[in-house]
């Protein structure tokens, strides 16, 4: 058996108002392509794992990789050779933990590449927030799945809220963060539409799960100088492009990245 965690914990909180639609009224809208590259060629995908004692060795190389592809920030490096990938997924899927891939988590849904990860952490550290010691303050996610990039927010961040819809994906998370004694990580069974009011405002949101609609309480909960980073469609049915939203004090700056695939965010808890 697995020990229960330790680290604060909500279940099922009840709202009694739907979440609103937004259309942004956009101040600034800025198009970019700048995803990260590959600039040179992966090592031998082939190479034999070794996981379990060798961990550490085949973590070092998925971040030597995402270095290569231009991730400089050195807080979500990192973060992403502290966290141990493998512990999130299936025994099944382990020796996949550490190739530049996308893993089913159960439920239907999936855990993102560790590029596409590490890309989204970085936009988030990248906004005018002031970071205290390095760390931004508080960081409310969307879609929690496994747990494995609430773990990787909550070594660059103070404090981490997490909402996940599916109860099945929220008891994995729990497990996962709880085996590893994360006391700055709090993980709620909720509809992340709603945002999570008690805790706002929060200096940076970031949503693991996205569609046409962006809840207006995601921009009512961020603080000023906080930045939203989620995947997002213009279109009813369209594809996924990767929004930053920075909360100014004079208003709201948006920009349009590069196109991302991620799984629905929907609403209710399941
Ligand atoms: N960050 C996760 C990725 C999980 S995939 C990880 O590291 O594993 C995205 C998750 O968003 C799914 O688990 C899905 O159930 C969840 N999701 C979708 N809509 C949601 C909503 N309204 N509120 C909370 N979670 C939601």
């Amino acid at each position: 058996m697995k020990k229960r965690p330790s680290f604060p914990i909500r279940l099922d909180r009840e709202h009694d108002k739907a979440p609103v639609d937004t259309l942004l009224s956009a101040t600034k809208v800025v198009k970019h392509n700048h995803p990260l590259q590959p600039k040179a060629k992966a090592s031998n995908p082939n190479t034999p794992l070794g996981l379990g004692l060798d961990s550490q060795k085949v973590r070092q190389k998925m971040v030597d990789k995402l270095e290569l592809q231009g991730l400089e920030d050195e807080w979500v490096l990192r973060a992403m050779s502290t966290i141990e990938r493998h512990r999130f997924v299936d025994t099944a899927l382990v020796n996949q933990a550490y190739e530049d891939t996308s893993l089913p988590i159960g439920f239907g849904q999936t855990i993102s590449k560790p590029n596409v990860v590490a890309r989204m952490l970085a936009l988030l550290r990248g906004g005018r927030n002031l970071l205290i010691n390095g760390k931004i303050g508080k960081v409310l996610e969307i879609g929690t799945g496994c747990g494995y990039q609430a773990a990787l927010l909550g070594e660059i961040a103070k404090e981490v809220y997490s909402i996940e819809r599916i109860k099945g994906l929220h008891e994995k998370a729990l497990e996962h963060l709880g085996s590893l004694g994360t006391q700055n990580i709090h993980l709620l069974l909720a509809d992340g539409m709603l945002g999570h009011p008690e805790a706002a405002p929060f200096n940076g949101i970031i949503s693991a799960a996205g569609g046409e609609t962006l809840p207006q309480v995601w921009i009512d909960q961020l603080a000023v100088g906080g930045r939203l980073v989620a995947p997002w469609a213009q279109i009813k049915g369209g594809s996924q492009s990767l929004l930053v939203i920075d909360k100014t004090p004079t208003g709201i700056e948006r920009q349009i990245l590069e196109p991302v695939h991620f799984v629905p965010l929907k609403s209710g808890i399941a």
